[in-house]
């Protein structure tokens, strides 16, 4: 028999666990899912948006991985700091495997990123996923004007959160408290701001497309603005992208050609 701990119950762990039960190398391979939370699942529960419930309905496969005869889940076990030690890990276990994720933020390391009401992502989606680490006091959502800094995808949720009525979101899993904060909120405008121009932002399309979607949501395309990006500005660009942009930027995808199309439609749409 072979013992075998992964460290971490996201994704990357239950399918690391289901690899090892499935492959016949080594018939009789025993694993523990050890996470430093009570529930497992990760970001798929603690990240993944509470409105995309068919995102959010991955965590159905993976609850089936760990029901496997034999895959155990632990919770409530931290590897490192005041918990299990990893020497300790490998008196028990025959290996172990770190699928840890990532779970902290990565300052800007610009002045006044600590100033009050500015806030990570992390620390904004944990609040509205009921994270265990999210912070006591939660989010008064007292100011009219927000700045989400960011042109990805976690950038798209917490505009998409933000501009969301809590009836909308009632039927997620957004915890009561969160709820009760986003019914009061006096947000009115979601300013999304990107270093880069729109032909170099991370958004899958489907996601930016979505925000045109929601109900009493205005989306404002400044034309001028994103018209600085010379693939915004000039279709034929996106075919020689290496002349077109600046030296350290890739050239623009064909998911960034949709989001491009998505955006020059909102500016239409004025
Ligand atoms: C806001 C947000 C939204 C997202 N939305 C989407 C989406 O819509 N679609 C999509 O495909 N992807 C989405 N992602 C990305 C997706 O969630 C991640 O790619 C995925 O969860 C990574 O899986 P992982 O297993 O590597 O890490 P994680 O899911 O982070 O899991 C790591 C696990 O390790 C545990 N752990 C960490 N340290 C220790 C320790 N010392 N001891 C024990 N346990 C530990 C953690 O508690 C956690 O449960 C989103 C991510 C974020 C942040």
């Amino acid at each position: 028999m072979l013992r075998v701990a992964v460290i971490g119950s996201g994704p990357s762990g239950v399918y690391t666990a289901q690899a090892l039960v499935a492959q016949d190398r080594v018939p009789d391979v025993r694993v523990h899912v050890l996470d430093r939370l009570p529930c497992p699942y990760g970001l798929v529960r603690y990240g993944v948006a509470p409105d995309h419930e068919k995102i959010k309905s991955l965590q159905n496969s993976l609850r089936t991985v760990l029901e496997h005869e034999r895959i155990a889940f632990l919770g409530n076990v931290e590897v490192g700091s005041d918990g299990i030690s990893p020497e300790r890990l490998g008196e028990l276990y025959d290996a172990v495997v770190y699928c840890v994720g990532a779970a902290t933020d990565r300052p800007l390391g610009i002045p006044g990123e600590e100033l009050p009401g500015s806030f990570s992502a992390t620390e904004f989606v944990s609040w509205y996923s009921a994270h265990p680490d999210a912070a006591a006091g939660g989010f008064a959502l007292r100011a009219r004007s927000v700045v989400v800094i960011g042109a990805g995808n976690v950038a798209v949720d917490v505009t998409r959160i933000l501009a969301r009525s809590a009836q909308e979101l009632r039927p997620t899993d957004v915890p009561h408290g969160a709820l009760g904060t986003l019914n009061g909120s006096r947000v009115r405008e979601i300013h999304m701001a990107g270093r880069r121009g729109p032909s170099q932002a991370r958004f899958t399309t489907k996601e930016l497309r979505e925000l045109g979607g929601l109900p009493r949501v205005r989306v404002v395309v400044e034309e001028a603005e994103l018209s600085l990006d010379p693939a915004y500005a000039d279709p034929s660009a996106h075919l020689r992208p290496a002349l077109s942009s600046p030296p350290n930027v890739p050239p623009p995808t064909a998911a960034a050609r949709r989001n491009v199309e998505v955006l020059r439609g909102w500016a239409a749409a004025g």
